[in-house]
């Protein structure tokens, strides 16, 4: 009887396979959904970049924009990959504690990830915010201490940021990034005891949407670390 359910469960799983083949996040290889070959081009140490618009705090990135960290993006922000948010939650948790070990994080036993911005109806559009979910798999994985902190909203008037240049970015946000709810007290004062906040965004190119962020979570009172994006350009 054992083998016959084991031969049922092979069968089901095949028509599985039939119904949703199970493509590689990052390159597109067939029967998992990470293969062994992007865990390893991943698998590299944080790069610090230089964006061109700076928010006056590190920016990190966990791997540049191309490759197999641009397809995993892609995929779970346009395609609904969301067994992509695991993944990269891992490699997120993964880069934080490297960052704080070279010192541009107090601790990562408490941190409050704070999902840069997005507007409301591109998020709705993609059944949830892609980073709010990676964002909260690393912090499963940072442990209790480590909350996910949804705050900031853009205003309805802010357009897409596609084809814009650097300039127009800054001006398409300047007065835009909005806090929805009052900053935790943990979160405020400039002290040690305040919980540092981390703003995490999927992508980075000019700076400009970290740059208002971290300005508008500064004005709020909060004590901001540092910028983390899964991509930099
Ligand atoms: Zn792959």
């Amino acid at each position: 009887m054992a083998g016959d359910r084991g031969i049922a469960r092979a069968a089901l799983s095949a028509i599985a396979d039939l119904v949703v083949p199970e493509l590689c996040g990052g390159c597109g290889r067939p029967g998992t959904a990470w293969c062994e070959g992007c865990a390893r081009r991943l698998s590299d140490v944080p790069r610090l970049l230089s964006p061109r618009i700076d928010p006056g705090v590190p920016v990190w990135a966990l791997a540049r924009y191309g490759g197999p960290m641009a397809s995993a993006v892609v995929n779970l922000k346009e395609h609904r990959r969301r067994d992509l948010a695991p993944v990269l939650g891992r490699l997120l948790a993964d880069g934080l504690v490297a960052i704080a070990r070279w010192g541009d994080l107090p601790q990562t036993s408490r941190l409050a990830l704070v999902p840069a911005p997005t507007r409301a109806l591109a998020a709705r559009a993609r059944g949830g915010d892609t980073v709010t979910a990676v964002a909260g798999e690393a912090a499963v994985v940072l442990g209790p201490g480590v909350r996910v902190t949804p705050m900031l909203v853009t205003a309805a008037w802010v357009r897409d940021s596609a084809g814009l240049t650097a300039g127009a970015r800054n001006t398409n946000l300047t007065g835009a990034v909005r806090l929805n709810r009052p900053l935790p007290a943990a979160m405020r004062g400039r002290g040690e005891t305040a919980v540092p906040a981390v703003l995490v965004d999927d992508v980075l190119t000019t700076g400009a949407t970290a740059t208002h962020a971290v300005r508008r979570l500064r004005s709020a009172g909060a004590r901001v670390a540092a910028v983390v994006v899964l991509a930099g350009a």
